[in-house]
């Protein structure tokens, strides 16, 4: 997939950017999509994208572009 995004002044991919959301290694992920919110922490642009940590699960993840913060749909 081709829709590089920059998060905190580095290019990611969907998948690494779900790998910086997981902290962990993913098997697959979507596009990455511009999240209707904003970052808690700092008021910045906030990124989504839908991810499978492994065969059984489906997450969408949300990483603010400028700060370290993130969520996934499992902490709600
Ligand atoms: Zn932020």
């Amino acid at each position: 997939m081709a829709d590089n995004r920059v998060v905190q002044g580095r290019m990611v991919t969907p998948e690494s950017l779900a790998e910086l959301i997981e902290d962990d290694d993913i098997m697959d992920a979507e596009a990455i999509d511009d999240a209707d919110r904003s970052c808690p922490d700092c008021g910045g642009d906030v990124l989504s994208v839908g991810y499978m940590p492994g065969i059984t699960e489906f997450v969408t993840g949300f990483k603010c572009q400028d700060c370290d913060w993130s969520e996934t749909d499992r902490d709600d």
